[in-house]
């Protein structure tokens, strides 16, 4: 082939893929434009529910909001889906493709916290949004409505859908929703996070799994005839130092962690019942399944010692989740048309006081975006539900800075900052990045094919096997 003729093509080449770009550039800013007329009614949405502060599956009011609103917004919502009163489904348009984002909303207990950079309770003994969970929600919904626009001016065609995910710290609402099959017919789906860095996730989550160990004995006077008596603490004791030894035994990346819910009443009196609740993690779910098999063989030994009942019922776990690098390079792409979050000086002073308040590096707020990170084969700590749908359906996720670098997570800081403009500036970075990203998703079908593809290597003969046991999770008492 001639030269010159070779350069025409290229040249016809590269003139249709900017033509494209073009155009999708155009949706994109009206996208932003409509991100920005919501920007009062998504802020007061997030103020609310970080006020409500409600904690898994009693997030009532928080999920009422953002459902109400997406019905105003005329998606199609409806509630209570997989058997969770806090779960809700908001769908518009019609056929394929069809993309998901997910949006969380569930508060911690405890973490009660005023809009100011130094401690002090909202509501002392309350709960707060130390995970940032009430950003998660609106700029989530907000991405989908900006899509929604666009499909309504036709220049865009397919089905979007929200869903509202409760209990994302306890039980997790998702993988209810993923053993459903609730998220089966997605091409894609997408969610963000709240964090330190504003950055394209290439890195996994541990797998994980939480169980509760209890043992029955047998109750006898403890001075007059303990040798009638079967002492569940006996069990339980023997349990957990069963568990310290594996520790020696296990990969580095297992991590075991436990607290004692129950452990007897009296000195006095042989203790009949005690309850154990514990996780383990790893890097992946096959590590999880060789350590759980081997934590169960502890519970069996340490029921046989003491001459008790022992018992290990599952509650929930989560997967590793999956990094889809084709959607990681074209959330980045859209991270860095975007550009840095811009912070203020009193923003700034803001973070640092935090910083100072509890003792870390006074570096303030970090909202440049983080270069594309190679995959490590250890994900650093920490488990999400987000993972259980990542197995299921291609799943893209990013990171939004809304605290301070360095202050302590799942604590007051990110519940000041999550009241005010520091976290507010999240979330319409978060709603940007996810409609631009989803404007791509829709219009290009060879993205989403190429995101199809790389999942379904990573996913090949693969069955997805939900840890929660049967029927809806139990609702909280109260
Ligand atoms: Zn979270």
């Amino acid at each position: 082939m001639a030269q010159s003729h070779r350069h025409a093509c290229l040249m016809l080449l590269l003139l249709a893929a900017s033509l494209l770009h073009g155009a999708d550039l155009k949706k994109k800013t009206e996208a932003l434009a409509t991100l920005e007329k919501h920007h009062t009614e998504l802020i007061k949405l997030s103020d609310q529910i970080w006020a409500y502060a409600e904690t898994a599956l009693k997030e009532t009011r928080s999920s009422k909001a953002l459902a109400d609103y997406a019905e105003q917004q005329g998606f199609k919502v409806e509630r209570g889906v997989a058997g969770m009163p806090t779960a809700f489904i908001a769908s518009f348009g019609s056929d394929r493709p069809i993309i998901g984002v997910l949006g969380e909303y569930d508060a911690l207990p405890g973490i009660s916290q005023k809009v100011q950079p130094t401690k002090e309770a909202f509501e002392a003994g309350a709960a707060g949004h130390g995970c940032g969970h009430n950003l998660f929600g609106p700029a989530s919904l907000g991405a989908a409505i900006a899509i929604k626009e666009l499909m309504t001016s036709g220049k865009l065609k397919g089905t979007i859908r929200f869903y509202g995910t409760p209990a994302e710290e306890s039980v997790g609402g998702k993988i209810y929703m993923a053993r459903e099959g609730l998220f089966n017919d997605l091409d894609v789906c997408l969610a963000w996070h709240p964090d330190e860095k504003t950055r394209a996730d290439t890195q996994s989550s541990q797998a994980m799994v939480d169980f509760i160990v209890e043992f029955k004995g047998k109750a006898a006077h403890a001075a007059y005839d303990p040798w009638n008596g079967r002492s569940a603490v006996d069990g339980l004791e023997l349990f957990t130092h069963g568990l310290n030894m594996l520790r020696e035994h296990v990969r580095p990346s297992v991590r075991m962690h436990y607290t004692i819910v129950k452990g007897g009443d009296v000195p006095n009196v042989i203790s009949e019942y005690a309850k154990l609740w514990c996780w383990v993690r790893d890097s992946k779910r096959t590590g999880v399944e060789e350590a759980l098999g081997r934590v169960r063989q502890i519970a069996e030994g340490a029921g046989l010692m003491a001459g008790v009942e022992a018992k290990l019922t599952i509650q929930t776990g989560d997967y590793e989740m999956l990094v889809n690098l084709t959607g990681a390079k074209l959330l980045h792409e859209n991270l860095t048309w975007l550009g840095p979050i811009q912070y203020t000086a009193e923003e700034q002073n803001f973070a640092r006081a935090i910083q100072r308040a509890t003792g870390v590096e006074e570096k303030g707020l970090n909202g440049a975006i983080q270069p594309l990170e190679e995959q490590k084969p250890d994900p650093p700590g920490g488990s999400t539900d987000v993972a259980d749908v990542s197995w299921v359906v291609p799943t893209l996720h990013f990171s939004v800075t809304t605290s301070p670098e360095g202050a302590p997570w799942h604590a007051w800081p990110v519940v000041a900052c999550g009241g005010m403009s520091i976290g507010h500036k999240g979330i319409m970075h978060a709603a940007k990045t996810l409609a631009a990203t989803m404007v791509d998703l829709f219009e290009n079908e060879k993205t989403r094919s190429a995101i199809r593809s790389e999942f379904e290597a990573q996913t090949k003969g693969h069955v997805y096997k939900p840890y929660v046991p049967e029927g809806p999770p139990p609702l909280p008492m109260e």
